[in-house]
């Protein structure tokens, strides 16, 4: 069988593996799980990043606009929270579109390799 030879420890790993056995660096791109447990992940994680994102706005500095007692500001802290809520429905939807197809893609290519 032929052999591949790892980059970055020199180890000989069967063109087969994923990881080098040896040092445990990636050699090749594994097949992209479908099952309902990843897709479960994959949807938290869609769900979960504006969130994880929604956090670090404590530092925005649109809360501070929002919050003031002056008008032109608390008009300038609206404008950003619609803008911030804007970018947030469309990370969300793009992450929902992107996953989508990258498991409709997977299931069509598994299916094409086994002919089903
Ligand atoms: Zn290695």
């Amino acid at each position: 069988m032929e052999t591949n030879i790892c980059k970055v420890c020199h180890q000989p790993i069967l063109p087969t593996y994923y990881f080098c056995p040896n040092c445990g660096t990636k050699v090749n791109e594994a097949p992209l799980s479908t099952s309902a447990g990843t897709q479960a992940w994959i949807y938290t994680q869609s769900i979960i990043l504006p969130m994880v994102l929604f956090l670090f706005i404590t530092r925005w500095p649109g809360i501070k606009y929002f919050k003031s007692d002056d008008p032109k500001a608390k008009r300038v802290g609206q404008i950003a929270w619609a803008l911030l809520i804007i970018s947030t429905v469309l990370t969300i939807w793009l992450a929902y579109v992107w996953t989508e197809q990258t498991i409709q893609s997977s299931i069509n290519s598994v299916n094409t390799d086994f002919n089903f």
